[in-house]
């Protein structure tokens, strides 16, 4: 998706992008055009940046692993920022073996990302057993009241549920508080961030100049308006206003205290659990198209993002991994860990691999491709 806004893949200046698994629907977003590629075996691996689920969501909704560290982990120098305070580079593959083995190369201080953490990371080890691991369960993923989770996804989830115990872990349910406000607050604070980071974008020292513009003034007003794509559009409209004099109380400041009780509400599981498990997105990959033609459809592209955002705005380590068909189309499902977790989020991700083989499947259409792995 342009400027990584999206969950599906077709705010895209090329057209939308298409799922291996079935043609007629999107890959997820932003970062789908990756996980397509991993799905239909063009390539090993693939980057993209996860600031409120772009990794995570489209490898769910592919069939392939995703992998977001925790914030600050691995540089984002070189990266165009949507959301500086959310944003952090991610991988893509068939399995977390090879998500580790990409994440150990690409993590480190870097001096010329100021969020960048300067902190050894060990190297991964995933021998690490689950057995006597626990790992949340939260109601608003798990309770008979949560809405907007499809039958499908939902049967696929507690399935996973019981290899984890099957493997020695200790499922148990938790709250987590405010997680229901975690979507509001992101719509918020993401496109505060992206109205103040795309300024920049003024034809004049970045990206795409208007031809033929008779002042400056003009030149902005030119470039910004045909270089930019109309969901892009929406969300610098959308940033603008909510810091805006008279609104910034209401929405910015509102919205950032909501941030740190999500972030105080994760801190606080961790202290009992090891690890969180949710679905990564409520419903399997959508119809391009289909949000935008059923309004009351039980799919909305938002939606999708109901179960990711919140670990950005905590900065915390989670990965998604294929757990299921549903309908044939791929079900992921996501393990978060605390800050710095990455050790623990990445050994049960291949702990549970070893133990399933969601990560082998290929979709139909690539039967006939061979299968390249980083590791066998
Ligand atoms: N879907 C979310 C959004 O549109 C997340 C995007 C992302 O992580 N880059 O903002």
């Amino acid at each position: 998706d342009e400027f990584a806004m999206g969950s599906g893949n077709e705010h895209c200046y090329f057209g939308a992008v298409r799922n291996p698994w079935d043609q007629s629907r999107v890959p997820g977003g932003s970062s789908g055009g990756s996980a397509a590629l991993v799905a239909a075996r063009v390539v090993p691996y693939a980057t993209g940046s996860d600031t409120g689920g772009s990794v995570r969501q489209p490898a769910a909704f592919c069939g392939v692993t995703g992998f977001k560290p925790s914030y600050g982990r691995i540089s984002r120098f070189g990266m165009v920022a949507y959301a500086s305070s959310l944003d952090q580079a991610g991988v893509i593959a068939q399995s977390a073996a090879d998500c580790a083995e990409v994440y150990h190369h690409l993590a480190g201080f870097d001096p010329h990302d100021g969020t960048s953490l300067e902190l050894v990371q060990a190297p991964i080890d995933l021998t690490q057993s689950l057995a006597g691991k626990t790992i949340g369960l939260p109601s608003f993923a798990f309770s008979e009241r949560a809405e907007g989770i499809a039958p499908g996804v939902r049967a696929s989830i507690a399935d996973a549920v019981r290899r984890l115990e099957a493997l020695g872990a200790r499922c148990v349910p938790i709250t987590l508080d405010y997680a229901e406000q975690a979507l509001a607050a992101y719509y918020v604070i993401a496109p505060c961030e992206a109205s103040s980071n795309l300024a920049r974008f003024d034809g004049v020292r970045y990206g795409f100049r208007a031809a033929d513009s008779k002042n400056l003034q003009a030149l902005y007003e030119n470039s910004r308006t045909e270089g930019f794509g109309a969901e892009v559009q929406k969300r610098i409209l959308i940033g603008t206003y909510a810091l805006s004099t008279g609104y910034f109380d209401a929405y910015y400041l509102q919205a950032q205290k909501v941030r740190r009780l999500i972030a105080q509400a994760y801190a606080k599981a961790f202290a009992s659990v090891d690890l969180i498990a949710t679905p990564t997105a409520p419903t399997t990959a959508y119809r391009i198209g289909g949000h935008q033609t059923e309004p009351n459809a039980d799919v909305s592209e938002i939606l999708a993002d109901v179960f990711t955002v919140g670990v950005n705005l905590a900065g915390l380590p989670a990965i998604s991994v294929p757990c299921a068909l549903s309908e044939g189309l791929p079900v992921g499902l996501q393990l978060i860990g605390p800050r710095l977790g990455e050790q623990a989020v990445l050994s049960a991700a291949h702990q549970f691999q070893l133990a399933s083989d969601f990560h082998r499947l290929l979709p139909a259409s690539q039967h006939t491709s061979t299968s390249q792995s980083l590791r066998p």
